[in-house]
């Protein structure tokens, strides 16, 4: 059974550009997901610690075999791999992934909640996402102003 999902990358350190090319590349390479369509690359200025490089960031749709915590595990392991810097909530970032949506399944986990809680107030997460998918993209906004 294959399933949708919506992602949001940010970077903000080195390269911006070239590391979100090489995490879609490294996520279309997993033998269980495949790449659909990706927005352009915007850049935003930093939120929460302002003082801190600009980031780049994109969308992209996926389709996958992987439930939503299997998804999430994948993502995280190549944050990891691409040496993310983990030590600042809000800091400065090699590479950041989340799931902004996964199908229309909505969850609260201890791990994983879905649609992503602040994806409708960001709009370098919602901007992207509109342009490769309006109507998730309003699926989005809607599920997480009803949740508050
Ligand atoms: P951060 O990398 O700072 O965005 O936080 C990552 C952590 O947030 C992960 O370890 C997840 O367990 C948790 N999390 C909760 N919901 C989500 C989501 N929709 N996408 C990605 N991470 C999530």
């Amino acid at each position: 059974m294959m399933s949708k999902a919506w992602l949001s990358l940010g970077a903000n350190l080195g390269d911006p550009s070239a590391q979100l090319a090489e995490a879609v590349r490294r996520i279309d390479a997993h033998k269980d997901i495949t790449v659909t369509a990706q927005s352009s690359v915007l850049a935003t200025k930093p939120w929460g610690k302002t003082d801190q490089p600009d980031f780049a960031n994109m969308a992209i749709a996926v389709e996958t075999s992987l439930q939503p915590i299997e998804l999430l595990d994948v993502i995280l392991g190549i944050e990891r791999d691409m040496g993310r810097v983990r030590d600042e909530v809000w800091g400065p970032r090699l590479i950041d992934i989340d799931i902004i949506a996964y199908d229309r399944i909505e969850m609260i986990s201890p791990r994983l909640t879905l649609p992503h809680p602040y994806a409708h107030e960001r709009s370098f997460v919602l901007d992207p996402l509109r342009q490769i998918d309006e109507d998730v993209a309003n699926w989005v906004m809607e599920t997480a102003a009803k949740s508050l």
